[in-house]
């Protein structure tokens, strides 16, 4: 059967990366047929918007898309399409993976950490009151009127919002996901003592939905605490689940457990269609220098395989990574700090010595 699949290759280091999947991919003897679909910095001047409507209607149609990081700038500019992508396609549920595989460059061993973060609200619902505007004057008013709180009139705002209705879905699937692939415990993470309408509801509804899983441990966390105790002992968690800022920081900081942001994989989930993308971003320093390291991206090809109900597939792409790591020598820089006399190689090479591996794995 030839999967349909819609490929945005994104901006920045996305196009090399890829590439480099999309070979790999190809190489487990799996048929793809690759809609292409362009976002991003580079398509702005041909459609006036980063993210053209036919990029919706391609994922709308395939149900499933293999993404490259896209730019947002910062400060000013467009809105992130990563963003309005989650948004517009109501893909609630980011799922990052973050495992150690031996020979990666951590102090960290035995890692192996889910992290579920909401993706659609929290202060990422990107709504804002720019300082100095007559709306943000107004919001200054009400706060006043309603609240007898005095703010500051230079102040810029952005609203965080958190449903009973988000909140029990996403925390639903961290349960959900936890019992379908056999994991023992869920662990919610909050700032509900200082946000008590916004975490404290998410909180509040994450010990209900858990009273639904009688079978899976539940425990909850404050963040500041959480990011302590994943530095100090990060083996004691296996499911993660947090508001979208939470969710957001947490996954970077698991992915520095593991080894970077070079080997931490994810997907953007809805009900009925799937985004995977790396956690890492567009790192535009690195574009077109064939220089990154496409694991990470080739790890969310692993998720595509698996979400496509290809299993053996993709066991046999993640055991091929496995062996590039552990033998650390066709690795990129990132992968290089803790095998000694490891070779430099570029993104492209990853693939090569990927597809070399799949290749002796097919001949034994
Ligand atoms: P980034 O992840 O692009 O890069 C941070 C650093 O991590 C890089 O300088 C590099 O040293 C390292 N790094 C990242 N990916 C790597 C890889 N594959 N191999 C080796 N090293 C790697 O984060 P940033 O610099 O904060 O963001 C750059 C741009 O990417 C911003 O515009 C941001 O908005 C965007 N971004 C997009 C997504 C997405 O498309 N889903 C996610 C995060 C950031």
């Amino acid at each position: 059967m030839t999967h349909k699949v819609t490929l945005i290759p994104g901006d920045g280091i996305g196009p090399e990366v890829t590439e480099a999947t999309k070979r790999v991919l190809e190489a487990t003897g799996i048929a793809f047929r690759w809609d292409l679909a362009y976002a991003g910095a580079d398509v702005q001047d041909e459609f006036g918007t980063p993210l053209p409507a036919y990029v919706f209607e391609s994922i709308r149609k395939n149900k499933v898309a293999l993404k490259g990081p896209v730019t947002t700038p910062v400060g000013s500019g467009f809105r992130s399409v990563n963003v309005a992508l989650r948004k517009g396609l109501d893909l609630y549920a980011c799922l990052r993976p973050c495992k150690t595989y031996p020979g990666a460059p951590t102090l960290y061993k035995d890692v192996d950490i889910v992290v579920v973060r909401e993706n659609t609200e929290d202060l990422y619902s990107g709504i804002e009151f720019e300082e100095g505007t007559p709306e943000a004057a107004r919001l200054i008013e009400l706060l006043l009127e309603t609240k007898g709180e005095v703010v500051r009139k230079d102040s810029g705002f952005s609203i965080k919002s958190i449903s009973d209705s988000c909140s029990r879905r996403i925390v639903r699937f961290a349960f959900d996901y936890a019992r379908a692939h056999q994991r023992k415990k869920v662990t919610a993470v909050h700032k509900a003592n200082i946000m008590k309408f916004s975490d404290g509801l998410f909180l509040a509804v994450a010990r209900e939905v858990a009273k639904e899983y009688p079978d899976i441990e539940f425990e909850d966390r404050l963040v500041d605490n959480m990011t302590m105790q994943l530095v100090k002992r990060a083996q004691q968690f296996d499911v993660i689940v947090a508001p979208n800022l939470y969710g957001d920081i947490i996954s970077d900081l698991c992915a520095g457990l593991v080894g970077g942001l070079g080997l931490a994989p994810g997907a953007n989930l809805g009900d009925d269609m799937a985004v995977f993308e790396p956690t890492h971003g567009s790192a535009p320093k690195y574009a077109g220098k064939n220089k990154v390291n496409p694991m990470a991206m080739m790890l969310s090809g692993v998720m595509v395989l698996n979400h496509l109900g290809e299993t053996e597939a993709a066991d046999r792409l993640e055991k091929a990574i496995a062996e590039v790591i552990a033998e650390g020598k066709n690795v990129t820089y990132d992968m290089k700090t803790n095998i000694p006399n490891a070779q430099l190689v570029g993104t492209s090479q990853v693939a090569d010595a990927v597809i070399e591996k799949l290749e002796k794995s097919s001949n034994t």
